[in-house]
């Protein structure tokens, strides 16, 4: 096992990877930047060292300035959590050729899996079924030919994409080029490269994804899965577990080839499948080959630790459980608290006056607040994970609902109303749900 880990992220989730490291007995680095230096988990790390200031390109995604901290420190892997350099192949490379531990899959499958039009190839080859869609765009001529051939409404998206950024809906022929240009720009300034492709745009589909564990000795288990359909901007905001309304032989197939696929391309650690879900099909959007998010309600509903698991891994051990032993009780749901206006979206960085965090039976919270905390305005609103356990769905809506009634966050906005509103909105209650359903429903844009 590790002796030492250094953690490559911050907030909420660096707080988690470190909970998760002093369970096995690992020493933790922590890096932060300078806007950072108040963050709980930079406290409470066994060794903390800045790597820059504020802004993410000069710290969080300095490659140079975390390997440096990891020689300084003497670790012997790198937890890259979520988002930042996460899903980066040349970092994965970096850290490897540096004589550490990339704590996630080897950075040539972080490559093929990170760009959608490859990933989507590898796991059709697999059985897994893609959005009807394109490869990678060459020219305007052949985009729009192609456009045509799917049949409009169309969707835009960016190869390298990631965070709900890079995504156009093009309703019509008309304004075709001018989308197509608009999110080649935004590719090429989120994510380095403007390579885009076109995809069927769904209607009213649901967002299902498996999440998958692999280890070095052959063995792939699933945990289920889970609905991650309401959305703010295509980003998850409620997320539940276990997916909810799909026939059970379609569970038991998509579980399969997830499984297969894992194998197939040979891969290994934590990774997500993503699909979109629409009239009993499962069609495949994305890998995340990196721990995500919303492994909490996972944990809820299987009580395993994904992220101790993940490091186990990738310590080269093997999964201490077969198929059978994973067992999926009750259901949970997750709320992600951001920093922001509950109807503009508009964020709202500031000092946090006074926090007091929900609790209670099967409640949990992962959140690096703490009252006196100043939110800075350079990083992702999320600033709070409430999740609620329960044995079925409608009563862990009704804990949420407790849970965000006790909820005191003071100085600063938080979308808690919007999260209130729609857990006693009917269509919610009642399992009609979709990717538009805060635009159908809410009429929020
Ligand atoms: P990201 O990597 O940025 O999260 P995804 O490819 O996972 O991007 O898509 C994010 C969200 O965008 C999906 O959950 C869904 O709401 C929406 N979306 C993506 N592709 C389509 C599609 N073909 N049709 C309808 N909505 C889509």
């Amino acid at each position: 096992m590790f002796k030492k880990i250094l953690i490559a992220n911050r907030g909420e989730i660096a707080l988690r990877i470190l909970r998760a490291c002093e369970e096995l007995d690992i020493k933790t680095v922590a890096v932060y930047s300078s806007a950072d230096k108040d963050l709980k988990h930079v406290k409470m790390a066994d060794e903390s060292i800045c790597i820059g200031p504020a802004e993410s390109a000069k710290s969080y995604l300095n490659v140079a300035a975390i390997i440096s901290a990891s020689e300084l420190t003497g670790i012997d892997a790198i937890h890259p959590g979520v988002g930042f350099l996460s899903e980066n192949d040349h970092f994965a490379q970096q850290v490897t050729s540096s004589g550490y531990k990339f704590i996630g899959p080897d950075s040539e499958t972080i490559k093929v899996m990170g760009n959608k039009i490859t990933a989507k190839e590898a796991v059709l080859s697999a059985g897994m079924q893609p959005v009807p869609g394109t490869g990678r765009i060459n020219s305007e001529e052949e985009a729009l030919k192609m456009a045509d051939e799917i049949g409009y409404p169309v969707i835009i998206k960016a190869a390298a994409g990631g965070g709900g950024k890079g995504i156009q809906i093009c309703e019509k022929k008309e304004e075709f080029l001018s989308k197509l240009s608009l999110t080649q720009i935004e590719a090429l300034n989120s994510f380095g490269s403007d390579e885009v492709y076109i995809e069927k745009y769904l209607q009213t589909p649901r967002h299902v994804e498996i999440q998958v564990a692999a280890d070095d000795h052959g063995n792939v288990v699933h945990f289920f899965e889970r609905d991650c359909s309401i959305q703010r901007r295509n980003q998850k905001i409620i997320e539940e577990a276990p997916a909810f309304d799909i026939p059970q032989e379609k569970l038991d197939e998509i579980r399969k080839i997830a499984v297969n696929t894992c194998k197939k391309i040979n891969y290994k650690g934590l990774g997500t499948f993503e699909f979109l879900y629409e009239d009993g099909n499962f069609y495949f959007i994305e890998m995340n080959t990196r721990l995500q998010v919303e492994h909490t309600i996972t944990e809820m509903i299987t009580g395993i630790d994904l992220v101790k698991l993940q490091i186990m891994i990738a310590a080269g051990q093997e999964i201490p459980l077969s198929q059978e032993d994973i067992n999926c009780r009750g259901h949970a749901i997750e709320c992600r608290i951001n920093a922001e206006h509950h109807e503009t979206f508009i964020p709202s960085p500031g000092k946090v006056t006074e926090f007091h965090p929900p609790g209670g039976f099967r409640i949990r919270t992962d959140s690096h607040l703490y009252s006196g905390y100043t939110v800075p305005q350079y990083y992702d609103a999320l600033i709070a994970k409430i999740c609620a356990h329960s044995s079925d769905r409608i009563s862990a809506i009704r804990k949420m609902r407790v849970a965000l009634e006790e909820t005191y966050i003071e100085g600063i906005n938080t979308n808690a109303p919007l999260h209130q509103r729609i857990l006693i909105e009917p269509n919610f209650v009642e399992e009609k749900i979709s990717i538009n359903y805060l635009r159908d429903i809410l009429n929020i844009k």
